[in-house]
């Protein structure tokens, strides 16, 4: 397959653009989570919530081309082929349920999102599809969605405008995590788009 690398530079104005055609306020307006499930269906995509492996070993998929998607039938305790229209981005129902951890949900529908936007011309025809696997080998590709899902879900703006609204009077470890709450990510993730903002 192709490959096509994007600088950060550009990822961050792709995230831009993303955010702010779907509403200004996104980028420019209050920090506040985004939200990332009405920004991919905005998008023309729809998403499906399917369990995608028995062992939960595949977070989230794109569908760039029609066709059937093996997944997991609980209740049959098989595999069943699921017809799947291009422009899907399904989801493993495990990161759906109430006990489930609501940043690897965002951050997985963000990072699909990001394939979407990044590499669809790349994958339109192959019948192959990008798919985020929990220990998967680290490809450009993968390092892009990453990037990109990272600069949606924590525009840099809002980033700055709210580490500068929150630095005073908190430690480091609260700024973090105050700061992962109110964009709706993993402490991790934040820590990580900080750091690499030099802002930590
Ligand atoms: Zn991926």
């Amino acid at each position: 397959m192709a490959k096509l690398f994007y600088s950060e530079y550009a990822i961050e104005n792709i995230a831009r653009r993303v955010l702010t055609a779907y509403d200004p306020k996104l980028y420019y307006g209050k920090p506040a989570a985004i939200p990332i499930e009405d920004l991919i269906e905005a998008n023309g995509l729809s998403l499906e919530y399917q369990y995608l492996r028995k062992n939960g070993r595949i977070l989230g998929k794109t569908i760039f081309d029609d066709g059937l998607e093996a997944v997991y039938d609980m209740e049959l305790h098989e595999y069943i082929l699921f017809p799947v229209r291009a422009g899907t981005i399904l989801i493993d129902a495990s990161l759906c349920g109430e006990e489930a951890n609501t940043g690897r949900f965002r951050f997985t529908c963000a990072h699909e999102l990001a394939h979407w936007c990044l590499h669809k011309k790349l994958y339109l025809g192959t019948g192959e599809s990008a798919a985020l696997m929990l220990t998967a080998e680290e490809t450009d590709m993968e390092f892009q969605a990453n990037l990109l899902g990272s600069a949606i879900l924590m525009p840099m703006a809002q980033v700055k405008r709210a580490f500068y609204q929150l630095r005073p009077g908190r430690d480091r470890r609260t700024l973090v995590a105050d700061m992962a709450c109110l964009f709706g990510v993993s402490k991790q993730a934040m820590r990580i788009r900080l750091e690499h903002h030099n802002l930590l």
